[in-house]
């Protein structure tokens, strides 16, 4: 099969989206851009074995490559558009080819997104690429920037499942339904799109969650200049989490676990009703688990006093403040 001829087979496919003039087939996509929004422009590199093992499911593999940019719109407050897909393949596996295409299509349908264009590679290694166009009303795109001392910090879902599920998949131990449904959640995140396209009256600042909770809350804070306190025991823990994990470790994978996709932002606390009506409306779980604070530093807090937590051990420290 010739590079046409996977293209056409595997990534062409006819719709009927106005916003589209010319797709794939030509040397460039041509669209037609609502001229009162703005673009939004995000891209991610999935390596095989490096950002997910080999192995995993071909379908989860292309749902999950778009996932994880539709984090990166929802993250900005915005709304899909046009996707284009660079795709390096060691071989030429027709079953994988099918499994990822369907997959990649099953997420690009969830939101009405097109396909428009890309580019095909033979290498030694499966590199997939994706970028999204998205578009928002002007200014109303959220940022990493905006948050101020006083207001509240809150997550979306249930973070340190997905690191949770990954490390399962590797050990081969999906037995019980808690364990799989951990890996669902490494192998389909949600992007929580419908949701943080409400936010901008609401949010101060916004974040997607990929290297893990502490280390992209602290991204958010550098970017806004401020501090922050996480309350360990508000941190939204799965009941899959706990069971399969226990308290101590789920907390851990919570804070340090990549992968989740969740959505972090600010808002002040007279909003508190507000983003509980989001939270009702749109049917995802959102949870106030701390406060932005003067100074540079993000701490963690439980039980009134503070612990250390570093990226590296959150269980290292933990005991230091039991004594
Ligand atoms: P060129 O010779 O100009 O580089 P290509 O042969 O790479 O063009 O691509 C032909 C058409 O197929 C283009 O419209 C391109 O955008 C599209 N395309 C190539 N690879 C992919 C892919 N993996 N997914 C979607 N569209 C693709
Ligand atoms: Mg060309």
């Amino acid at each position: 099969m010739d590079e046409f001829e996977l293209i056409r087979r595997y990534f062409a496919r006819s719709g009927r989206d106005p916003s589209i003039v010319l797709g794939i087939g030509d040397d460039g996509a041509i669209v037609r851009p609502d001229p009162d929004r703005e673009l939004v422009m995000v891209m991610d590199t999935m390596v095989e074995d490096v950002h997910y093992p080999a192995g995993l499911d071909a379908s989860d593999i292309g749902y999950r490559a778009v996932a994880v940019n539709l984090s990166d719109i929802a993250a900005m407050g915005a709304r899909p558009r046009w996707m284009t897909l660079a795709l390096t393949l060691a071989g030429e596996d027709a079953a994988w080819l099918d499994g990822f295409s369907r997959g990649l299509f099953e997420a690009a349908d969830e939101f009405s997104m097109a396909l428009i264009g890309g580019d095909t590679t033979r290498g030694d290694q499966t590199v997939i690429t994706v970028q999204i166009c998205g578009d928002v009303p002007p200014s109303n795109a959220l940022r990493r920037s905006g948050a101020k001392p006083g207001d509240d910090i809150y997550v979306t879902g249930s973070p340190g499942d997905a690191a949770a599920g990954l490390a399962l998949w590797q050990g081969n131990n999906l037995r019980n339904e808690h364990q799989r449904q951990l890996l669902r959640r490494f192998a389909r995140p949600v992007p929580r799109v419908a949701l943080a396209g409400e936010l901008a009256p609401h949010a101060t600042a916004a974040i997607d969650v990929s290297d893990g909770l502490f280390a992209d809350i602290e991204k958010l804070l550098v970017a806004s200049g401020a501090g922050g306190v996480i309350e360990i025991d508000d941190l939204p823990l799965s009941a899959a989490l706990l069971a399969v994990q226990g308290r101590e470790s789920a907390i851990e994978l919570a804070l340090a676990g990549g992968d989740d996709y969740e959505i972090v932002f600010t808002a002040q606390n007279t909003r508190t009703g507000d983003i509980a009506e989001l939270s009702k409306r749109y049917a995802v779980q959102v949870t106030k688990i701390g406060t932005v604070t003067r100074g540079n530093a993000l701490k963690c807090q439980r039980a009134g006093r503070e612990i250390a937590y570093r990226h590296a051990g959150y269980r290292h420290f933990a005991g230091a403040a039991d004594d």
